[in-house]
């Protein structure tokens, strides 16, 4: 799983953190070390940031997997430079900054935006790829998600308006439906198009969301 995130503005990070003077950061290892977002070099830059603004940095790390129960632990190691400041700065998914709030006592501040679940296509370049709704649908279409990829979250085939190849809605992505019809005839299972799909179940994706696991 990637969490796709950017950085939120500069001037928006300093009115988030205008109450404190002493900032201690946090960055994570996994998802936004792979967009640039929150790894070592952005961490650095964005303590250089703050210094500049007239903050003083108590601290840093960048934790292996913010979203991650260990966290917890990576906070214990670091609690005297922690406990230096008056406030948190997170540089991680939402999932992350939630977590670091968890297991410290200081206010936490989102650094970045939280944007969604995707691949990263080419270099720089991600694209959302399941937006989590709770009732999976890609067993209509063996593999790609209609709900997610195509504009519209067409369920039972095309709206008609792609051209060549791409949405309509969004003329910079494949159609979602031309993706899935070459992918079924890839593998000879056209048929499945004629398939009507059971209706799905909306209600799953009402939040806050919460799942027992038997064990
Ligand atoms: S159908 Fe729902 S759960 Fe399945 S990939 Fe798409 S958004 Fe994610
Ligand atoms: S053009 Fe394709 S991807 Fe775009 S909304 Fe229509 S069916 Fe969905």
């Amino acid at each position: 799983m990637k969490t796709i995130t950017e950085q939120k503005p500069l001037a928006e990070i300093l009115e988030l953190l205008k109450d404190h003077k002493k900032i201690y950061i946090t960055g994570c290892g996994t998802c936004a070390t792979t967009c640039h977002t929150g790894g070592k070099a952005e961490v650095l830059a964005m303590k250089k940031e703050l210094e500049a603004a007239g903050k003083e940095v108590t601290g840093w790390m960048v934790i292996p997997t913010s979203c991650d129960i260990l966290t917890k632990y990576a906070i214990m190691d670091s609690i005297e430079q922690i406990n230096k400041a008056d406030a948190i700065l997170a540089m991680s998914c939402g999932l992350g900054i939630q977590t670091v709030a968890a297991f410290s006592n200081k206010p936490v501040y989102p650094a970045l935006n939280t944007l969604f679940i995707g691949w990263e296509e080419h270099p720089g370049h991600f694209i959302e790829i399941c937006s989590q709704c709770g009732d999976c649908a890609i067993g209509i279409t063996t593999g790609i998600c209609p709900v997610t990829r195509c504009a519209k979250g067409m369920l039972s085939g095309p709206c008609g308006g792609a051209k060549d190849g791409k949405c309509e809605q969004k003329p910079e992505h494949d159609c979602a439906w031309v993706l899935i019809y070459n992918r079924l005839k890839e593998l000879n299972m056209l048929d499945k198009l004629k398939e009507i799909p059971a209706p799905k179940n909306y209600s799953k994706a009402k939040i806050p969301r919460q799942v027992d696991i038997v064990q």
